[in-house]
């Protein structure tokens, strides 16, 4: 008999809650022990008082509840230290829209079974993504595949995947303040298998991911995963370090052939478009500066990932005792 967690982080949640609950409770058989642990992301509804609800209804069902809304990747830690104190052997991340079917929690086990340590689930196709969405997803996967070398990191990879107990310890080791679960797929390693599903749209309520949201996490998952932000700046040096080479023997040039005094070289427009590339060449390489400064100040502060409020997980971590 294993010990399953079921990690579910919830943002303002409470249409979907009590569905997802009576949907993924048909496919935890007693063969294992299951945990279901919701993680509410600092909801401004009522989600934390559904999953108390579900929760005393249900000794299998454990909530955290952070303080304020920190992000779904943070959810994400959490529900898996949850898990880690209180003994999983495996864990499943989901969401709790539905969009990752619970019809998949038994082929994920029997994978695991069959030996591989991580299973990661991927969508076939893409029917229900408005166009924009579909041009942004399938060119930042196809950018990450290719800065990254990410062999595995095809298009339609989901955070909806199994792991065992060594694949949740190295997640737990990996605290990057700035998370990107599908790299952390491809850096920790360990027997991967892929199953693939059907889109599927949110059973209710709207997505918590605005445009501005979903861009800044892909930044995220460049920055953390590829060397891009050492390469751009890099490229612009060396160009501009080879302009400006170009530009000084033509001076040189300019002065000996035509006889003209060295330090008279007249400023005509072609040296002022110079000038101002140069500028502008070393503003991008500033920001790429100033923008890893602050990443690294960032996760030098070491400042937690989330702050819990309020969970229910210590009668499990107690009944460990
Ligand atoms: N979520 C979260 N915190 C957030 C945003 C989302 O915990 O700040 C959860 C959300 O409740 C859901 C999952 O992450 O369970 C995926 O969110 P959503 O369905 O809105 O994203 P989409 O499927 O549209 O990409
Ligand atoms: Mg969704």
């Amino acid at each position: 008999m294993k010990k399953i967690s079921i990690i579910v982080p919830c943002y303002n949640e409470h249409e979907t809650i009590e569905i997802f609950y009576n949907e993924v409770i048909k496919y935890l058989n007693d063969d294992n022990q299951y945990r279901i642990i919701f993680v509410n992301d600092g909801s401004k509804d009522n989600s934390l008082d559904i999953m108390k609800d579900l929760a005393s209804k249900d000794e299998r069902v454990l909530y955290v509840s952070f303080s304020r809304n920190f992000g779904k990747e943070a959810a994400l830690y959490a529900g898996l230290e949850t898990a880690y104190m209180i003994d999983s052997d495996c864990v499943i991340q989901m969401d709790v829209d539905l969009q990752d079917p619970p019809r998949l929690i038994p082929e994920l086990i029997k994978e695991h079974d069959e030996g591989y340590n991580l299973i990661i689930t991927r969508q076939k196709n893409r029917k229900g993504q408005s166009i924009l969405g579909k041009i942004f997803s399938l060119g930042f996967y196809k950018v990450f595949a290719f800065v990254t070398k990410d062999k595995q990191m095809a298009s339609g990879s989901r955070d909806y995947c199994l792991m065992d107990r060594k694949v949740l310890e190295a997640f737990l080791k990996i605290r990057d303040y700035e998370r990107f679960t599908k790299g952390i797929y491809n850096y920790v390693g360990f027997k991967t298998k892929f199953l693939e599903f059907e889109y599927i749209d949110r059973v209710a309520g709207t997505t918590k991911w605005s445009f501005k949201k979903l861009f800044r996490y892909a930044c995220v998952g460049l920055r953390e995963f590829s060397r891009i932000y050492e390469y751009i700046p890099k490229i612009i040096a060396w160009l501009f370090t080879f302009l400006l080479c170009f530009d000084t023997g033509y001076g040189i040039y300019h002065a000996v052939h035509y006889d003209h005094n060295f330090f008279d070289y007249d400023m005509n427009y072609w040296s002022h478009i110079r000038f101002d590339l140069g500028m502008i060449m070393i503003f991008i390489v500033l920001f790429y500066i100033f923008r890893l400064l602050y990443e690294i100040r960032h996760q030098v502060r070491n400042r937690p990932i989330y702050i819990c409020e309020d969970t229910n997980r210590e009668k499990d971590i107690n009944k460990k005792k």
